[in-house]
């Protein structure tokens, strides 16, 4: 018979949020195992990795921007010194205004301390050859992208090295609960923590919550302008992803689309914002598609289930995982080892009326 191996925590899914935890639990010397079974088109192997502070549609200072923005701008780069793969890549981004009125409001907040550490610039005439910015447009700091695919690849490389991957799809089935411990196939833990994005619909303890998949789209282009040390972002985003003119442009959003494959709308309406964006040339030449995990109050979920409390998630990083990940796998950790309350914004217990 095989010997039991005995490890600290089981982690289900390698996305940013199992790969995230797996970060913090390799720095603890924490013993742990990953099960990741093989999703190409999991949300974050398709993710365009981009971060930014101003977001929605009045463009405020997105949830808790001062916490997790300094915190993402020193966890990246140590996973990049952990793993010996660059893939943060920190940049300004810009966004042209289309109105005077936006471009007056700006002008004004720009001399508002609370913008003062994301404001770069307010640019009041055209700036940038190749793009659509008449009135100028605004320049943001705090900005940049991740390349999720290197980042997805080092943590589990790292995480090979110093612990154990499991290329298999999880068995919910199989997993045996006893008291303060579960045991899945020849592994024990006090922990299982499952990261599995929009597959948590297959998961039997977890798959109430309300986490809905939303489609996301985007297109890899050639184009050329003549600057490419920034990130656009008006209508859809244009991120310098390789090299001197490969950008993802992306994304749509589509909660009524389940289907697994791109599409044609999903083109025309990339390519239709795309055009409105910029003047240079481009070419299109890949799509992708992919499930965000989403949920309605457009916060994360994690922590322990009601009833089986070796039972964890973290999950519903919707479509802000860049930038949510690396300081909530810190957070629900800490919850672990050192009973730290979570925010009530994020604990799973906001859902305990749907058990
Ligand atoms: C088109 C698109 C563009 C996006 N762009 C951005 C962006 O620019 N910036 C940003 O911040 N966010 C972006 N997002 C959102 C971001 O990708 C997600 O928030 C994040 O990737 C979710 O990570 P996750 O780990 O929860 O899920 P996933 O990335 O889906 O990972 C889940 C993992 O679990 C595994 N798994 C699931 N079930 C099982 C099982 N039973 N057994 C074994 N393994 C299992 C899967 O194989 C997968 O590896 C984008 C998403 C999409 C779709």
């Amino acid at each position: 018979m095989r010997q039991t191996l005995s490890v600290d925590y089981i982690i289900v899914g390698q996305g940013l949020a199992g790969s995230a935890l797996a970060v913090h639990l390799m720095k603890m010397n924490k013993k742990f195992v990953i099960i990741d079974g093989p999703t190409p088109n999991s949300a974050t192997r398709v993710a365009a990795g981009l971060f930014n502070p101003v977001t929605g549609k009045n463009l405020v200072k997105t949830w808790l921007a001062d916490k997790i923005f300094p915190y993402l701008h020193t966890f990246y780069p140590e996973v990049e010194k952990m793993t010996g793969k660059k893939l943060f890549y920190s940049m300004p981004l810009y966004r042209p205004f289309v109105t005077v009125e936006e471009q007056n409001e700006w002008m004004g907040r720009s001399t508002d301390e609370t913008y003062k550490d994301i404001i770069d610039k307010v640019i009041t005439k055209p700036h940038f050859t190749g793009v659509h910015d008449p009135l100028g447009g605004l320049l943001l700091k705090q900005c940049g992208f991740v390349d999720t695919q290197a980042f997805l690849e080092g943590v589990r490389n790292e995480v090979s090295l110093r612990n154990g991957i499991l290329d298999v799809t999880f068995n919910h089935q199989n997993l045996v609960i006893r008291d303060n411990l579960v045991c899945y196939d020849h592994i024990e833990a006090p922990y299982i923590i499952f990261c599995e994005g929009v597959n948590v619909s297959a998961n039997p303890w977890f798959d109430r919550l309300p986490i809905r998949s939303l489609k996301g789209e985007t297109l890899t282009v050639r184009c050329f302008l003549e600057e490419n040390n920034f990130i656009l972002n008006r209508g859809v985003y244009l991120v310098p992803i390789e090299d001197e003119n490969v950008y993802r442009v992306g994304a749509t959003y589509n909660l009524q689309d389940k289907t697994p494959t791109v599409t044609m709308a999903g083109k025309f309406e990339l390519e239709e914002k795309l055009n409105e964006l910029v003047a240079a040339p481009y070419e299109i030449t890949g799509q992708a598609w992919g499930f965000r995990p989403t949920t309605v109050d457009r916060r994360p979920i994690m922590g322990k289930h009601p009833y089986y409390k070796s039972l964890v998630i973290f999950n519903g990083l919707g479509t802000k995982g860049i930038s949510l990940a690396p300081y909530f796998s810190q957070h629900l950790i800490q919850c672990l080892e050192n009973a730290t309350p979570l925010y009530k914004e994020v604990d799973v217990a906001r859902y305990k009326l749907l058990y």
